[in-house]
Order: C-alpha cells, then sequence, then structure tokens
C-alpha cells in the first residue's frame, strides 16, 4: 500500500465514538494510523459531540454510553465511570487516554469543508486549505453538528428566546422563566427534570405521544427494532426516522415520579407561535419566555454534497456502512450503527470492507 501523510489510504472524518471505532479495527488489521490512514477531527479537543454537551448531564443520565471496542486494555468502562463528574468532562477524558494509548494520531481541530473527485482518487479538503487525496472516506462526522428544528407559523416573530439541544448550558439561565420544552426524547425528558423548581413555568409538548416502555433501560427487543427501521431507511436512501420513535423512552423510576407529579405529562404540539407564546388549534394559549427544541438532528453531511450520494428521497443509500452509489465511501454512526444503538460493531464491519477494498487496488 503506497501510503504517506500526504496521500494516506483512508481518511477518516469524525473522532468521536463512531471514527475512533473505525479506527481502532483499521489498526487492527494492519493499517498504520498517520501513515495508512489519518483521523481528522474538527473539534477542540477529544470526545466527539460529549465535549459539547451541557455541565449537568451526566453518564447514566442520558442511555448506556457504549466502551469504545478495545478500551478494556486501557482498565477503563463507562459502566465504573463516575457519575458524579459531567459526563462531557469523562468521556473527553476516556477518549484521550484511548487516543493516547492506540497512537491513533488524530489530527484536530481540522475541519473537513468539502470531499470531491479528482480523477480516481477522492481529495479532502479542510478550511485550513489542505488537501489530502486518498482512496477511502470513512465519514464519522455525527450529528451534532446539525441541529433540527421545525418550521411553525409565527417563528419570527417570537419575542422570546429559541434555543436548540446544543444551546442550552444549565438550567439556572432559565430561573423564573416560562418555558416550553419541545420534542418526545430523552433529551427534553433530561431538561424538563432539570429545569424543574428552577423555572416558573414548564409546558412539555410533542408532535407524538411519548411512549414509555416498562422498564427502565433500553431492552434488546426496542434497540433491535429501532435498529430495523433505520437500516430499512437508510438502504433506501431515505431520510432517517429518530430513534426514540424506534425504541421507545425507558421509563426509570425517576421518570415515573416525574409522570405522577405531572411533570412528565406531554401535550400535543401547538399549532403556532406568537410573540408571547404558543397557541393550540383549539384556541389555547401558553405565554413562553423561550421555547428550547429538544428535537433532534440530521446526519452532518453537508461537506460530502460534491459527491451528490443524496438520494431524492433525502437521505443517502447505506448498507452495512457503505455507501451504494460510491463503494469509496463509508458511513460510521449513520443510521443502524449510531451510537445510542451501538457504533463499536460498526467498526468492525467498516474497516473488514474498507480493508478488503484497498487489497483489490
Ligand atoms: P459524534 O460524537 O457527534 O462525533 C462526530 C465527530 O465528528 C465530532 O468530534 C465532530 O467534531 C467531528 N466532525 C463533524 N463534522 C466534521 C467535519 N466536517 N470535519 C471534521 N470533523 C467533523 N449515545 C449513546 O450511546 N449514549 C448516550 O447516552 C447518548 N446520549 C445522548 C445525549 C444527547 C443529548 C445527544 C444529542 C445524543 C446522545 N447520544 C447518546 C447519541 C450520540 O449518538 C452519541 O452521543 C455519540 O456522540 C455519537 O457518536 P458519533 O461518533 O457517531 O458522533
Amino acid at each position: 500500500m503506497t501510503s504517506s501523510t500526504t496521500h494516506p489510504s483512508v481518511v477518516v472524518i469524525g473522532a468521536g465514538q463512531a471514527g475512533l471505532s473505525v479506527s481502532f479495527y483499521l489498526k487492527r488489521l494492519g493499517l498504520e494510523p498517520g501513515q495508512d490512514f489519518v483521523v481528522l477531527d474538527r473539534g477542540p479537543g477529544t470526545g466527539g459531540a460529549w465535549q459539547g454537551r451541557w455541565e449537568a448531564l451526566r453518564v447514566g443520565s442520558a442511555h448506556r454510553i457504549n466502551d469504545l471496542p478495545g478500551m478494556d486494555a486501557l482498565g477503563i468502562s463507562f459502566e465504573t465511570a463516575d457519575r458524579t463528574l459531567p459526563a462531557k468532562d469523562v468521556v473527553a477524558d476516556y477518549y484521550r487516554r484511548y487516543e493516547e494509548h492506540y497512537d491513533l494520531r488524530v489530527q484536530r481541530p481540522v475541519e473537513v469543508k468539502r470531499v470531491f473527485n479528482r480523477g480516481t482518487g477522492l481529495v479532502v479538503a479542510s478550511a485550513d486549505g489542505r488537501e489530502v487525496t486518498t482512496e477511502v472516506v470513512v465519514n464519522a462526522t455525527g450529528t451534532w453538528g446539525s441541529p433540527f428544528i421545525p418550521w411553525y407559523p409565527g417563528m419570527n416573530e417570537f419575542r422570546g428566546r429559541h434555543l436548540h439541544t446544543t444551546d442550552y448550558r444549565s438550567a439556572e439561565e432559565f430561573e423564573g422563566q416560562s418555558l416550553v420544552v419541545v420534542g418526545g426524547g430523552t433529551s427534553a425528558i433530561g431538561f424538563l427534570l432539570e429545569l424543574e423548581g428552577v423555572a416558573a413555568e414548564l409546558t412539555w409538548v410533542s408532535r407524538r405521544p411519548v411512549e414509555f416502555l416498562d422498564e427502565g433501560e433500553l431492552n434488546l427487543e426496542a434497540g433491535a427494532a429501532a435498529v430495523a427501521k433505520q437500516d430499512e431507511a437508510a438502504r433506501a436512501g431515505r431520510a432517517l426516522p429518530s430513534i426514540v420513535s424506534g425504541t421507545g423512552v425507558p421509563r426509570t423510576r425517576r421518570m415515573q415520579s416525574a409522570i405522577d407529579r405531572g411533570l412528565l405529562v406531554a401535550r400535543p404540539m401547538f399549532s403556532s407561535i406568537e410573540p408571547d407564546g404558543v397557541r393550540w388549534s383549539d384556541g389555547g394559549f401558553q405565554r413562553a419566555d423561550a421555547i428550547l427544541w429538544a428535537t433532534g438532528f440530521r446526519p452532518e453531511l453537508r461537506h460530502l454534497a460534491p459527491l451528490k450520494l443524496r438520494e431524492k428521497e433525502g437521505g443517502v443509500s447505506v448498507g452495512a456502512g457503505a455507501s451504494w452509489k460510491d463503494p469509496r465511501i463509508f458511513f460510521a454512526g449513520y443510521g443502524p450503527q449510531a451510537s445510542t444503538i451501538g457504533a463499536n460493531r460498526a467498526g468492525s464491519q467498516i474497516a473488514r470492507q474498507v480493508v478488503a477494498m484497498l487489497s483489490h487496488l
């Protein structure tokens, strides 16, 4: 394999859970980090999206955080991580130690702006003007940089504050305020539990009824159903359904008591937004100082636009982590491999396909 630092055989974009999982297996299959493959990440530090999450989020308050493959060799696991520390710090620390232990030489901060064809090769161009030519790209860019906020009539006239999950820092900034929290997933629920007793008024709205599971943990069956739904959409090149629409929300004891005291009771979505609040189609009105959109994300794929992978159905067609339109492009942590469901399996599956492809070049 004729590789060099300016012409590695593989470029991995993203050093979150998915990118690090693929990198671990590429190294294990004999590729040299920094030489045969390079990992580029725009983040200032380690931890993927976790480095940007709010202070109060703890390991355990979100879903289970899956260990990276080979993390046991470092004697660490998220199962035994300190739950009193912010998850963002724990994940950043574990991922830093992991990158050092496996000498993955992640180049950061490097923001990939475009991936395009040049002859038979691929060029990965970053914001600082550098270009890396390569044979294979593994896209592991997650979703954190691509927040989704649906449009509602009157949005622009709202005198209060619109903020998305990615803008949330702490409950304290909403002391004494009236807040409408939008979204039927675990982020919205986490916010409501944090804001209770701090905000003056909390209203929870969701597009569809929130399906609480009887178990307090994501059960394998719900996880498998969600994976199947994601996989079907990814193979068909459709936009990906939200994961919670496939899994439901595991009902913990803390949630059950919040349901009993009326905090976690979602109202249907409002129909429009007015300067001072939100309005339902039945005429009901709720005053609001802020609307917190816990309405999820879209896969971050803008930089791949020159490759014209997007289908008319809105997504990219991906099967077993590989693009069906361009066999040189792989998607880690996408759809059925999203890390809540388990990015690690994807890491090994993609790494094996990449090495098999390189052996035929
Ligand atoms: P990310 O962690 O987002 O990593 C992607 C990396 O790519 C980032 O480091 C980013 O800097 C980099 N990147 C993106 N675009 C570019 C570019 N153009 N150029 C260079 N680098 C780029 N999952 C769980 O398993 N358990 C949980 O408890 C859990 N809780 C969550 C809580 C919240 C609030 C949210 C929003 C999500 C949660 N998730 C959870 C889901 C999420 O899938 C994981 O948090 C995990 O971070 C996904 O890993 P990833 O590697 O796919 O993506």
